[in-house]
């Protein structure tokens, strides 16, 4: 069981905690979904989702979704927002995880060269957290320089691994395009397409990051898109992952077969099967959003599809003319059905990544 291996069972877990729950993960061959949480609402909705399917769970904010959690209403310039948002989910997070009784990851989501200021903010945040209480804030972040030059994507990912290492905080890195149906590649030749990170690529990383650091993740691209588009040109090989271990286990010489720790973004719109092989070849999450996104609405538009005579009016409804509508307008009410929806898409998301039970 997983809590077996854990120093925290329950609340945000930080450091060698991590490191050994990914490592249990590949072990025993799940993947921890990454639900993206922009409120305290949907922050309930995954705890709950994985309190009931007794597993482990990360919560992660996006830097717009950091924002959001600040309020909408608040200038993001030098991204204040985004920071104060993320530092004030952050300790949201830390206060109510306990009582769910199970290990939550605690994460921040893509970090463009053009948002690396929320990074650094947050890491000043983590190192105030460190002086008082001996570990980071947040249990991880993630910089994604994929859209620059290789080199200097693994340059400045070893500087941000540099600072976060004497924190022990774990920094997902990714490399290759993640894209979209329009970015219209051709698929036939894989190995030469810029969608599908090459092998050369993962070993590079792992040689200039592991002498600083164990705690890191690598999202390579293997033909996954964010979102959910419609079949297009773009075709899933999971088999590549395979690959970067067997090449990577071969040029340093390791005994386990999966020396790497893979992430999986763009996992709305992905077959079991898909999410299931690629789990098997090291990856030890999955990014899952779109497909939350949608299931929480569900709960809410049915709901005011259904009860449209109840919310109205504040008075008055099918049931008579006076009668009171509080109680079917009460946001408690109507945003908890988007919860549930929400919960019971992340169940099956916890089925499908064999994370349910393994507590
Ligand atoms: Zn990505």
């Amino acid at each position: 069981m997983a809590t077996a291996v854990l120093s925290r069972k329950a609340g945000v877990i930080v450091g060698d905690d991590v490191l050994k729950l990914f490592n249990y993960a590949q072990e025993k061959n799940f993947a921890i979904p990454a639900i993206n949480v922009t409120s305290s609402s949907t922050v309930v909705a995954a705890l709950e989702a994985a309190r009931d399917a007794k597993a482990p769970i990360i919560l992660q904010m996006s830097q717009g979704g950091a924002a959001y959690f600040a309020g909408k209403g608040v200038d993001n310039k030098n991204q204040e927002a985004s920071i104060a948002g993320a530092v004030a989910g952050a300790n949201y997070i830390r206060s109510v995880a306990p009582a769910y009784g199970i290990p939550v990851i605690l994460h921040t989501d893509h970090c463009a060269k053009k948002l690396l200021p929320w990074l650094d903010g947050m890491l000043s945040a983590d190192e105030a957290y460190f002086k008082t209480h001996g570990e980071p804030l947040f249990s991880s972040h993630m910089i994604d320089l994929s859209e620059e030059a290789v080199d200097w994507n693994i340059k400045t990912t070893a500087e941000y691994l540099k600072r976060a290492a004497p924190l022990k905080q774990w920094l997902e890195m990714e490399i290759g395009i993640t894209g979209g149906e329009e970015d219209g590649v051709n698929n036939e030749d894989v190995d030469n397409n810029s969608l599908y990170t090459q092998p050369e690529d993962i070993y590079e990383i792992y040689k200039t990051l592991s002498p600083i650091s164990p705690y890191f993740s690598i999202a390579a691209g293997f033909g996954n898109v964010h979102g959910v588009y419609k079949p297009g040109n773009v075709k899933l090989q999971p088999g590549l992952l395979k690959k970067h271990q067997a090449y990577v286990k071969e040029k340093i010489g390791a005994k386990e077969e999966k020396p790497v720790f893979l992430v999986f973004h763009g996992g709305s719109g992905s077959t079991v099967e898909d999410f299931r092989e690629a789990i098997s070849y090291g990856v030890v999450k999955v990014n899952l959003d779109t497909d939350l996104q949608w299931a929480y609405l569900t709960g809410i538009r049915d709901y005011v599809l259904n009860k449209q005579e109840y919310i109205k009016t504040q008075v008055g409804n099918p049931d008579g003319e006076d009668k009171p509508n509080k109680k079917y307008y009460d946001p408690r009410v109507w945003v908890r059905e988007g919860e549930k929806t929400m919960t019971k898409r992340i169940i099956i998301a916890l089925d499908d990544f064999n994370t349910a039970g393994k507590l």
